[in-house]
Formats: C-alpha cells, structure tokens, sequence
C-alpha cells in the first residue's frame, strides 16, 4: 500500500505571519490524521518557510519548498540552495511545477539537474509533470509525459526512483477549476507507472507515489483518491485556507479506503 500524500503549494502567497497562523488554524483540524494515515505537508514561499516550520514542529505537518537550485552556491540571482533550505529546517521539495516551466524557463534538463542536488541533499522530491490543453488536444499527452519523465529521471537508477513522489498536473486543469475527471485522471496516472515500470522495473514503479494535482477539492479529493493509482494530491488554491485544507485531506483520506 502506497501511503497517501497530501500537499499545499502555497505558490506566491502567505508572508511569514499569514503563514504561521494559517499552520496553526490547520494543526487542530488535522491533529488526529496520524502518520500511517497520509504525509501532509505545506509548500510556502523562501521568506515564509522558517515561521511555518517553527508552527508546524512537533506536529504532524511537514514543511516543502517550492523549488531548490543545483548549485551548492555562487552566482545565481534568486534561486535557493540545498544548504539554506535544510537549515530552514525544510524536509520536501517541488521540483518542475508547470509554472517554473511555463514562466521561467524550467526544462526537462534544469528539473533533472535540480532534483539530483536535492535528493543528493536527502530532501523528499515532489516532481511535477503534466500537458498543456494543446497538447491533449493533438493527442501527445503520452508522449509529452513520457519526455518529462525520461528527461526529469535521467541518470537515477530504480531504488531512488521508487523512493520519488511524482505530481501529475495537468496544465490546463491549474488554477482553471477545470479538474480532471477521476477516470482520466486514473488512465493517465496508469500510462505514467507503466512508462516508469518499463523504464526502471515494475517494483519501482509500484513504489513511486503520484499525485494528481489540478483544481483538486474537497468536493472532488475523494472521488480522485480513491482511483488505483493515484496516492494524494497536490493543491494550490484550496490549500490556502485551513478549513478547506483539512475538509480536503479528510475526504483523501476517506476515498483512499475505498481502494
Ligand atoms: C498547483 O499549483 O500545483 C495546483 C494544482 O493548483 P490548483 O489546485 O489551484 O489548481
């Protein structure tokens, strides 16, 4: 059994006061999902990690940053390094969200060169993939995956692979209130495991946990969830108020049982 895991990228939003209190309006409502149960884990902005990791210590709610640079240092205007990310106490990392791709030049290589520095730093990787609209539409939604993930994965062998959270999000489902439909949703998850069985062997493939991640809800988390091959969800928008986070993860959960 795959163990679900539930995610918030916070994306550009929550200073480091917002985000506290919205960590500790979250920590009652969630305080009796234990660990066996779901991983939760927050994603907030670099300036907002160290007060939501203080928020968040002894409580079951884990601390991501939304992206890490490959370098240990130097010259790189705006980016964040393994080294201050740890010390920020940060546990989990979002790597290739299709926004970094779609705005800042994020490539299959720069994702690849990212994630081998994080785990190297022994951070969880949450990598994101996903088509755009376009792309369904001229039926190259397998092949746009099957490039992401032959590029993102370059160079790993099959025992880290299996230790990796991969994000399916469909572009056009982001921040749209389009979400996909379980059953699509379902058939894609199904095509990127296979990919990854034939690619690194069926056990790890078996092992990767994918989320979907694409206007997911609380009224739709369950329905998702409880497909076959989807093991959590990352979420953006209804991951920035507690009660609708919470309301959320319970109902992940819930569908999980239905498995
Ligand atoms: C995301 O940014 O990863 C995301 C899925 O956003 P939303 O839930 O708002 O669609």
């Amino acid at each position: 059994m795959r163990k679900v895991i539930i995610a918030g990228n916070w994306k550009m939003n929550k200073t480091a006061s917002e985000g506290r209190a919205l960590v500790e309006a979250l920590k009652p409502l969630v305080a009796e999902v234990g660990p066996e149960c779901a991983e939760i884990v927050v994603c907030p902005p670099f300036t907002t990690l160290s007060a939501v990791v203080e928020a968040a210590r002894g409580s079951n709610i884990k601390v991501g940053a939304q992206n890490l640079h490959w370098a240990e240092s130097g010259a790189f205007t705006g980016e964040i390094s393994a080294a201050m990310l740890r010390e920020a106490g940060v546990e989990y990392v979002i790597l290739g969200h299709s926004e970094r791709r779609q705005y800042f030049g994020e490539t299959d290589a720069t994702v690849n060169a990212r994630l081998k520095a994080a785990l190297k730093a022994g951070f969880k990787v949450m990598v994101c993939i996903g088509e755009t609209l376009e792309e369904r539409e001229g039926n190259r939604t397998e092949e746009v995956l099957a490039r992401q993930l032959d590029g993102g994965l370059a160079d790993l062998d099959a025992v880290t692979v299996s230790g990796l959270v991969l994000a399916y999000e469909p572009v056009w489902a982001i921040g749209t209130g389009k979400t996909a439909t379980p059953e699509m949703a379902e058939a894609t998850h199904r095509f990127i495991r296979s990919h990854l069985a034939a690619r690194f062997g069926k056990e790890a493939a078996e092992q990767v946990r994918i989320q979907y991640g694409g206007s997911m809800k609380p009224e739709n988390a369950g329905e998702l969830v409880a497909q076959p091959d989807i093991d959590g969800g990352l979420i953006g928008g209804a991951a920035l108020k507690a009660d609708s986070f919470a309301t959320l993860i319970k109902n992940a959960i819930a569908g999980s049982r239905k498995k």
